[in-house]
């Protein structure tokens, strides 16, 4: 077991308070070592979001066994792949069978559509969007949607926690009618994660479902920087 080191403090994003705390590895780690923090990281801005709309007057639609928003994209850094693989890894055989034939079905249909299976490079904001309403028109459920609720909640990707809105739950079934609602958190800790611990702080990302095949297809990452490091880049990339 590692030695770990713990910080704390506040910070302003945006020009919001927000008070921060982390527990990371002393020594040379491996980025996802920095997700649980980053996790609550997300939490916090997704609730500051969520105040600020409810100060406006406004409720968030979203409830317990909507999944409409869990057949967009979802994008996803490497050190989140890796999270996600190893959380598959770890189910009961069974459940582990059942996850990976769902991501391998996603694949085929996203395959089938003549879809690229990964989007556009960093900075292409035009072809990101285009790339995100032609995935969500084909209706691919996340292989961790089950009944209609997200199986992995406690671990949910950064970008799902960012993402409620305000508006009717029957507006998310198109998600270009200019109908959807979505708060707006002072910043966006999936992107900043991604920049912060990729090695050349560029955005990398991939779709959700592709996260196995990448981590299959991966060299045995190794560690780069120190938990303190990665947590420094962290708050750097979230005060831009
Ligand atoms: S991980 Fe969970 S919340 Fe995110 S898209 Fe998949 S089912 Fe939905």
């Amino acid at each position: 077991m590692q030695d770990t080191i713990t910080g704390s403090g506040q910070i302003r994003i945006n020009g919001e308070p927000m008070n921060i705390a982390f527990t990371v590895p002393k020594g040379p780690c491996l980025p996802e070592a920095l997700l649980p923090d980053a996790q609550r990281f997300a939490n916090q801005l997704t609730d500051l979001a969520v105040a600020r709309v409810e100060r406006a007057g406004h409720r968030i639609s979203c409830a317990k066994g909507c999944g409409a928003c869990c057949r967009q994209m979802v994008p996803i850094s490497p050190p989140e792949a890796r999270h996600l693989a190893a959380l598959v890894e770890a189910m009961p055989a069974a459940e582990a069978a059942q996850v990976r034939s769902r991501f391998a079905g996603a694949q085929e249909k996203v395959a089938a559509s003549g879809l690229p299976a990964h989007g556009p490079p960093d900075g292409d904001q035009a072809a990101y969007r285009a790339f995100g309403l032609a995935y969500f028109s084909l209706g691919v459920p996340c292989p961790f949607l089950v009944e209609e609720s997200c199986s992995i909640h406690r671990d949910r990707p950064l970008v799902c926690r960012e993402y409620l809105v305000t508006s009717p739950p029957a507006a998310c079934a198109a998600l270009d009618s200019g109908q959807v609602k979505q708060i707006a958190p002072p910043s966006r800790v999936w992107a900043v994660f991604s920049r912060s611990t990729s090695p050349d702080g560029s955005l990398a990302w991939m779709p959700l479902i592709e996260a196995l095949d990448f981590v299959a297809a991966e060299e045995t990452p190794l560690p780069e920087r120190t938990g303190p490091q990665y947590v420094e880049a962290l708050l750097k990339e979230l005060q831009k």
